[in-house]
């Protein structure tokens, strides 16, 4: 199964507190397609990657094409299935930032948040993190041309350590990927774990000022294809107040 939001544009991955296209404890994994390449945006849980490739399949885009998995950031539900995707498709090259990079690739279990989640019960208590390796280390504001468009990195501490954004311009549209960073109606997300800071946030959200977002595409909840500079303009605005913003 999968959903296509625009030419080119699908979610081939999302569980239970989304489409339920793949297993329940993966975030959303968009798939963006061009005449000649791919990529990916995250990799869900790593607990059942052979459904997200074979949504990739349903799409009709050859997974050769996928050139790179970029990820917003090492949380289980994100980053888990990293290494099992790459497993099945070995030509991907994965993305990230320095921060989440080192999570990735030997995040304990603290750092990840597991043992938290695994209390509150949001993880399988037999839950092991599959550790992968980075083939690329961006940088702030890197982009890379990709899918017949530019894919813009921008990094945003405040869920976790280094969490990063994704700006895709195409046809001159303008897709904000905001992780679990920006939510829709300027919602954060603060979690009580390991590198999720309030400081990031302030130091960080004005970076996503002015890009006129059409479309901001979280890895949870709704999303929405217009307007989305008026969302992320909320959480700016937020932001600034005294008192936290709207969390989820
Ligand atoms: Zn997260």
């Amino acid at each position: 199964m999968y959903i296509r939001l625009e030419q080119g544009l699908y979610m081939v991955g999302g569980g239970s507190g989304g489409p339920g296209i793949s297993n329940y404890k993966d975030c959303n994994v968009y798939l963006a397609e061009g005449e000649q390449d791919a990529f990916l945006i995250d990799g869900g849980s790593g607990l059942d990657n052979q459904l997200i490739l074979d949504n990739i399949f349903e799409t009709g885009c050859k997974p050769e094409k996928i050139r790179y998995l970029f990820l917003t950031h090492a949380h289980g539900d994100h980053g888990g299935g990293v290494k099992g995707l790459k497993a099945l498709m070995p030509w991907i090259k994965v993305a990230a930032s320095l921060g989440e990079k080192r999570l990735l690739e030997e995040g304990s279990e603290e750092e990840l948040g597991l043992v938290a989640a695994k209390k509150k019960g949001a993880y399988p208590a037999d839950y092991v993190y599959p550790h992968c390796s980075v083939d690329l280390v961006l940088e702030d504001e890197q982009d890379f041309l990709a899918a017949d468009g530019r894919i813009t990195a921008i990094f945003l501490p405040g869920h976790s350590v280094e969490s990063v954004c994704y700006l895709f311009e195409k046809n001159k549209r303008r897709i904000l990927f905001s992780g679990d960073s920006v939510y829709l109606n300027g919602t954060l997300s603060l979690i009580n774990c390991y590198g999720s800071t309030m400081e990031g946030y302030r130091r960080n959200i004005h970076k996503l000022a002015g890009r006129r977002i059409d479309a901001l595409i979280p890895s949870h909840y709704r999303m929405t294809l217009t307007k989305g500079q008026e969302h992320v303009d909320r959480a700016i605005e937020l932001v600034g107040y005294s008192s936290l913003p709207p969390m989820m």
